[in-house]
């Protein structure tokens, strides 16, 4: 019996009554068809209880309906003065030897109509839940006693009618699990095809695998892409779609994001149809299902036509940056001789005498020019004197130190600046230059060169500086050629010192 809360008596009956008359109504007997099992059961109590009427009664709100009947033409009667509404309410069985004798029954319709009954024994009908349906009846028609074993009888009788009962409600429940379970499958299925909809239809490509990770799910552009089928690449590996390197860096990232528990964003690539790599920017993040089994989703986005562009776009500033430098040192490369020009030259001169009157130490300049060039040009031919011009750009830089800035600085002219290079030193170097160039083989054979020497003084600009080196080479030419000169307006920017150790002009022995 369920057990009612500390409430009024008559509410808590009336809760009670209606929560009865809610389980019989759900438990579907009423107004079934009837069955052998139960009517078996109601001819084993006429037998042993010897009587002519046997019941299996349901009491209704208004009726009491007879699942099984013997002995009576009716399967329902109203409900008042029914001796059932009385054994519905206790938990022993209702006994009556003769209904005219008791006055809760003596005045009912049943006992004073028909069909006239007059002795009654009745045990209570429970349901699986303990409510009362109804009574197991024995009735008869004269009054009579009931004995301990008739009564005994009726009781276990009536145990077999709650088994018959319990069973239908069992079957009940499972028929209403099995429809739950349809109505949850259908549920599913039509939400899991909702979902693979969802995703074939999207724009991106998608994919579920398992924590070993075998492929689960991919969705419809993730096939049309490879050329596969919707279920070919189910239960697969990375290893077994992929080739290994592949299978290898997806595997690690994948472990990582199933270890990390957190979405990661990156950007991938793997060998399309054709050969060649789709790029994409994919997003992967674990997750655990209702089951509580771990997954990884991957949702991805091909971004190659944009990695394509980037990387176009990374070529061209590439070549740009080659070519700026190339453009860069052509504007301060001689393309002739290539040698350094003019324009470089005048920068280091610029670096060199702000050094040397920084440092106060020794700078010396070379000025020197190709005699009678000119002619070389008109006897054997402008091209030959560009020979002569190449030729030159080669020797210089064997005759001199790795730390000299040689340059040609125009025409047949060539300028080298020589750091912590002492007059003395430069002059001599010079001289010796002088000797060597038309000694040499090739073009430069015979050819002779003039040379200005100067040195840097406190004092002096880099134009000033030139202009010495300019007039050196200037006397040198006057003084016939073929020579190194210090030129002698040196002297007016010389210290004591410098004039002290000034060279005269030098004539070069060939
Ligand atoms: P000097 O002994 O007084 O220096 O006489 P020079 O003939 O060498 O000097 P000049 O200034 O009279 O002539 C220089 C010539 O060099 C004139 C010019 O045509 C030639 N020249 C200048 N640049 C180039 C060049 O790049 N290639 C060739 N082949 N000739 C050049
Ligand atoms: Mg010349
Ligand atoms: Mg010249």
């Amino acid at each position: 019996m369920p057990k009612i809360l500390d409430l009024d008596g008559t509410l808590a009956a009336q809760l009670l009554e209606s929560a009865r008359l809610a389980a019989l109504h759900a438990s579907g007997l009423l107004d079934s068809d009837p069955e052998e099992s139960f009517d078996d059961i109601t001819a084993l109590v006429t037998r042993f209880c010897e009587v002519p009427i046997a019941l299996v009664s349901l009491v209704d709100t208004d009726r009491q309906w007879f699942k099984s009947v013997q002995g009576l033409a009716c399967r329902q009667t109203v409900r008042d003065g029914s001796m059932c509404t009385y054994t519905i309410r206790q938990t022993v069985p209702l006994v009556v030897p003769d209904l005219t004798a008791d006055e809760r029954f003596s005045a009912s319709p049943f006992v004073m109509g028909k069909p006239h009954l007059r002795a009654y024994a009745g045990v209570p009908l429970r349901d699986l839940n303990g409510f009362c349906f109804g009574a197991l009846c024995a009735v008869d028609l004269v009054p009579r006693p009931f004995s301990a074993e008739q009564i005994e009888t009726l009781r276990m009788l009536a145990k077999q009618v709650e088994a018959q009962i319990a069973l239908r409600q069992r079957m009940q429940q499972v028929q209403q699990l099995v429809e739950n379970t349809e109505a949850l499958t259908k549920d599913l299925l039509s939400s899991n095809e909702r979902f693979c909809a969802f995703m074939d239809h999207s724009p991106i490509v998608a994919f579920i695998k398992d924590a070993d990770g075998r492929m689960r799910f991919y969705n419809r552009r993730l096939a049309a892409l490879y050329g596969v089928t919707n279920k070919e690449w189910l239960n697969k590996t990375d290893h077994e779609i992929w080739p290994a390197h592949l299978a290898d860096e997806y595997r690690a990232t994948d472990l990582a994001v199933l270890n990390s528990n957190h979405a990661v964003e990156q950007e991938e690539r793997s060998p399309g149809p054709r050969g060649e790599y789709i790029y994409w920017k994919s997003y992967k993040f674990p997750f655990t299902d209702a089951r509580g089994e771990r997954f990884l989703a991957g949702i991805a986005i091909d971004v190659t036509r944009e990695r394509l562009y980037e990387e176009e776009l990374e070529r061209k500033k590439e070549e740009l940056t080659a070519a700026t430098i190339e453009l860069g040192k052509l504007s301060i490369t001689d393309t002739l001789t290539g040698l350094p020009n003019r324009r470089c030259f005048d920068q280091w001169l610029e670096q060199c005498v702000s050094y040397a009157a920084r440092s106060r130490r020794s700078l010396s300049l070379i000025m020197l020019d190709i005699d009678h060039f000119k002619a070389i040009n008109d006897t054997k031919g402008h091209l030959f004197g560009d020979e002569v011009l190449r030729e030159f750009g080669m020797v210089l830089p064997r005759l001199f130190r790795g730390s000299d800035h040689i340059c040609r600085y125009g025409g047949e002219e060539f300028a080298i600046l020589l750091p912590d290079t002492s007059p003395e030193n430069a002059l001599m170097l010079a001289t010796r230059i002088c000797n060597a160039i038309p000694m040499l083989e090739g073009a430069l054979h015979g050819v002779t060169i003039s040379v200005g020497v100067a040195r840097w003084q406190v004092g002096m600009t880099t134009s000033t500086l030139l202009a010495v080196a300019d007039a050196g080479l200037y006397e040198a030419k006057r003084n016939g050629r073929n020579q190194a000169a210090f030129s002698s307006v040196q002297r007016s920017y010389a210290s004591e010192e410098a004039l002290r150790s000034a060279v005269p002009p030098t004539r070069c022995i060939q």
